[in-house]
């Protein structure tokens, strides 16, 4: 039983904030009707945040008739009018900021600090972003091609997108999900995670709030088994958009592929991290706790596996662990705390399989365990660092998603780049030089969908992001997104009011 947690509730009263519901169908919210509840736990405390009941198919259906009745209105509406109601929505989560970064930090166990200044503005200047972006949808083609006729393109949204995210980062995946769609006239239905509701149901009230008219925006809190496979495979849903791992990214593809739909797929993640002999290297050392511990290390595109060139291993290994040791684990709420705990005790027992495991094979530099004292009842595990482990180890081929990194020397630069390629996944890498011809083969020939040369993780709204290889398709964020979201009509127009054109030869009668 979770005991229910005062400290808990003080730092953000969910309970009472919900008390009419996680579901958020039609503009308003509304109790789930699986028959279970579902209990959203603190992962720095282990205490009980929400109960909340779980939606059922029924409610999934609810949701997607409400957004099939507003798509008309919104499909229809001028794109000047959803971009009003963007900005809206963005100064409404302005407003809020607080709030959200409060509820986003309690459910995931991220420090304010990561709340505050990444997970919250980001959300806000992409909604913002998504404001602008809603007046370019252009078709790029019109014209008479045939000589006969003039043709032009049609760009129009798809109807009722069934949209499911991961837990890692709930509000930032909500709003990369909800705001392309809706920006381009589809409404939607959102599956987040069991495990982190909060914000993503926030985030629909302040649309509503905005005047973002009622069923374009509805959230379904379910299981994946139950809610998320039922939207999936829904007859009036027409695109599914899935983010989450790369095992359950193959079922969903299953389901909509067998219902003929739209699929685009932000799966996992192994990012390479190539420092090159060159490198400055203050420069990889803090560039590579930075980017394998953000989010305390569940971020898809976070460093996971660092080659360095032989003549700096050594030195780049003693010195990340230095720097590691010197992060500062806590209470996601207190001031001076650099990482939290992770998303749940299941998740940090799971990492701490993948760590016991490699001490068979591979060296511990450091971490490789769980704090004591006053973290003990908390997700938390220690920074992680492991040398020398084979590349095909599974410390270096799977998705670890906690906070760990493993470091392995490279002699040659072919062999490096060849490394860095060598995992089923390509969603994001990073290439560490000061030898701009090095580090621009490094950008041309790593597969992934990202590839920063001397930095690791930031991420802009004007900018795609998605995968190649195992870690899947399509783009999210950014112009580029609207492929997805979008659908291309050809109209053509007969320019010549011929009756019996040249062309009908080749079905009836002569020249
Ligand atoms: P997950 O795959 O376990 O779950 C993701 C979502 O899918 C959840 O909402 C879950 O309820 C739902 N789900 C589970 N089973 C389902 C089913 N049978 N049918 C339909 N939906 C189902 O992933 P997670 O543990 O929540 O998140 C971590 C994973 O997400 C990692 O693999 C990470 O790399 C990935 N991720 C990828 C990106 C990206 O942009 N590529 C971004 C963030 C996270």
């Amino acid at each position: 039983m979770h005991h229910p947690d005062t400290a808990t509730q003080d730092r953000f009263p969910a309970q009472d904030r919900f008390a009419d519901g996680a579901q958020y169908i039609a503009g308003r919210p509304a109790h789930g009707t699986s028959g279970h509840t579902h209990t959203v736990l603190d992962p720095a405390t282990g205490g009980a945040v929400l109960t909340y009941a779980l939606a059922g198919t029924e409610d999934v259906d609810a949701a997607v008739a409400a957004a099939r009745d507003a798509f008309p209105g919104w499909a229809g509406a001028a794109p000047g009018e959803r971009a009003d109601a963007l900005h809206r929505f963005a100064a409404v989560l302005a407003e809020r900021a607080e709030d959200f970064a409060r509820a986003e930090s309690l459910q995931c166990g991220k420090p304010l600090k990561l709340t505050r200044e990444f997970d919250v503005p980001g959300t806000i200047d992409n909604t913002a972003f998504f404001a602008g972006a809603a007046r370019h949808l252009e078709g790029r083609s019109a014209g008479e091609y045939s000589g006969d006729h003039t043709s032009y393109v049609r760009r129009e949204p798809l109807g009722v997108v069934g949209s499911i995210a991961p837990w890692n980062y709930p509000l930032q995946m909500a709003a990369w999900k909800i705001l392309p769609a809706i920006a381009a006239g589809n409404t939607i239905v959102l599956k987040p995670a069991e495990l982190t509701p909060l914000t993503s149901l926030m985030f629909a009230r302040a649309a509503t709030d905005a005047g973002i008219p009622d069923g374009v925006i509805n959230i379904v809190t379910g299981t994946g088994k139950e809610a998320g496979e039922h939207l999936v495979g829904h007859p009036d849903v027409v695109m599914t958009s899935f983010t989450g791992s790369t095992g359950v990214g193959r079922r969903v593809a299953e389901i909509a592929t067998a219902t003929v739909k739209r699929l685009h797929l932000e799966l996992g993640g192994k990012a390479p991290f190539v420092v090159f002999d060159d490198a400055d290297l203050d420069a990889a050392v803090n560039g590579a706790v930075a980017g394998a511990l953000i989010n305390t290390g569940q971020d898809c595109t976070a460093a996971t596996r660092a080659y360095v060139q032989r003549a700096h291993y050594e030195e780049f290994v003693a010195r990340t662990a230095a720097l590691m040791e010197t992060v500062r684990l806590g209470d996601p709420f207190a001031a001076g705390t650099d990482l939290g705990p992770l998303i749940s005790h299941a998740q940090r027992d799971r990492v701490a399989g993948f760590v016991d495991r490699a001490r068979a094979y591979a060296r511990v530099v450091t971490g490789g365990e769980a704090p004591q004292g006053e973290l003990k009842d908390g997700a938390y595990y220690r920074p992680t660092l492991i040398a020398d482990a084979p590349q095909d180890s599974e410390i270096v081929q799977s998705e670890i998603f906690g906070p760990v990194l493993a470091v392995l020397p490279f002699d040659t630069d072919d062999e490096g780049i060849a490394l860095a390629n060598d995992t089923p996944y390509g969603l994001a890498a990073s290439a560490w030089s000061r030898d701009v011809y090095r580090a621009n083969r490094a950008t041309r020939e790593i597969k992934a969908g990202c590839v920063w040369v001397n930095d690791h993780i930031p991420i802009i709204s004007e900018m795609p992001h998605g995968g190649y290889k195992s870690s899947g398709f399509g783009k999210d964020m950014s112009a580029y997104s609207f492929e997805e979201y979008t659908q291309l009509k050809h109209v053509m127009f007969d320019n010549t009011a011929v009756v019996r054109k040249d062309w009908h030869r080749t079905v009836f009668g002569d020249r």
